[in-house]
């Protein structure tokens, strides 16, 4: 198995090469593209002018109406449902545990094939909720201020579970329209992040294709504008995120030169600031109504000076963009702190006067960590516990 611990860790892709035990049973519909769950639908038997009448059939009973069980698709012949449900199956991934913190932000522990956990965090505001998922157990960077980064186990996730994370948090919060009733209108889970574990653009086709379940007029329906991928820098796949997802980006910028970037995102070895930049310049949908949004995660004495904020904007003059400061989330044993609060709002006015928006984030959920970041699932936490006692 690859290596991934902080030390040594290669910078990779390679998470493929790890062995993935395959769960054995009938074919999970969720997460199949209207393509694929053709192809299914055409393998069992139904007659090739049936098909596009089936898939539509069956997309907006999963995905519209959040149903579960092929009895309960009421518009298909008995002996059709019981030959679907002998095929196959509409499964989501388990929710092993759920925490609420003071300020109304939910986490949720959630397991996969292979026994794996990943977290997925709901956070309420006053006009949206948002639903970070994750693309990834942990993850094969290790950005040395990242949680998640410290996670030794890694797997892509499909994008069943991509997508199930979306659908089960529509559940926990009832949010599927009933039958015969109009669809809410103002919805509860309203913004798709995917900004939990993992490298997203590593996972580009699972994650792609779950998005666009995710954006299917005749399901979810979540508009591309709700929808922001969020990647350490992955330069090679960032125009593929435009052209083939077409969501908003943002960046994990976090320094601004390449020897403080190289120790804070060691993926920056790779594709240095003037490589990432020169990406970003050529990025198709960039334009002022659709910003990229530059995070950039607020280290006490290690970016945040007043000459960090100046050369930030000079660096990314020409980007229609939007710096979104994050407040460093701590977590035990972490090698850095926050920076204070006066230096943020320094730093932001800097960045504000030179034409930029700059929100500093509301840290959220820090009570049950489930902040940015801090996302590592439970097992591989007791594990670190045990070793470090
Ligand atoms: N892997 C992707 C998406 C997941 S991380 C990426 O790196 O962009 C989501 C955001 O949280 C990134 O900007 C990441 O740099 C930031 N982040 C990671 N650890 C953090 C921490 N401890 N405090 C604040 N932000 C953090
Ligand atoms: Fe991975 Fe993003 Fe964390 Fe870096 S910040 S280790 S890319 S999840």
């Amino acid at each position: 198995m690859t290596d991934t611990s902080a030390a040594s860790a290669p910078i990779t892709q390679d998470v493929l090469t790890i062995p993935r035990k395959l769960p054995e049973g009938p074919v999970n519909l969720v997460g199949l593209t209207r393509d694929k769950l053709r192809d299914a639908l055409a393998e069992i038997g139904v007659p090739e002018k049936q098909l596009k009448m089936r898939v539509n059939q069956l997309w907006a009973w999963i995905y519209e109406r959040g149903v579960r069980s092929f009895d309960d698709m009421t518009n298909l012949a008995k002996t059709f449902r019981a030959e679907l449900a002998g095929q196959f199956a509409i499964e989501l991934p388990e929710v092993v545990s759920k925490q609420v913190s003071a300020d109304g932000t939910r986490k949720y522990l959630v397991k996969i094939a292979g026994g794996h956990e990943v977290e997925t965090v709901y956070i309420p505001e006053s006009d949206r909720g948002t639903l970070c998922i994750s693309s990834q157990v942990g993850c094969t960077l290790t950005c040395s201020f990242c949680h998640t980064g410290t996670q030794k186990l890694v797997r892509n996730l499909t994008p069943g579970e991509i997508i199930g994370q979306v659908m089960l948090v529509r559940d926990d919060l009832g949010e599927w329209p009933e039958p015969g009733k109009p669809k809410n209108e103002a919805r509860l889970l309203s913004n798709i992040v995917l900004m939990g574990m993992g490298e997203p653009l590593y996972n580009f086709e699972n994650v792609r294709d779950a998005m666009k379940i995710a954006m299917d007029p005749e399901g979810i329906s979540l508009s591309r504008r709700r929808i922001t991928l969020s990647t350490s820098g992955v330069v090679p796949e960032i125009a593929r995120c435009a052209e083939e997802i077409g969501c908003q980006l943002a960046v994990s910028f976090h320094a601004t030169t390449d020897e403080v970037r190289d120790r804070l995102v060691p993926i920056n070895k790779k594709w240095n600031i003037e490589t990432l930049l020169d990406a970003l310049r050529a990025y198709p949908k960039a334009s002022n109504s659709e910003r990229i949004t530059f995070e950039y995660v607020m280290l006490k004495d290690v970016n945040d000076s007043d000459e960090d904020a100046r050369r930030l904007v000079k660096l990314i003059s020409g980007i229609p963009a939007k710096i979104n400061l994050i407040p460093f989330n701590e977590w035990p044993g972490a090698p850095y702190e926050r920076s204070d609060w006066e230096r943020i709002e320094r730093f932001a006015d800097i960045v504000y006067k030179a034409g930029y928006s700059s929100p500093i984030r509301t840290p959220r959920g820090e009570d049950i960590m489930a902040a940015c970041g801090q996302l590592k699932s439970a097992t591989e936490r007791a594990r670190r516990e045990r070793v470090s006692l």
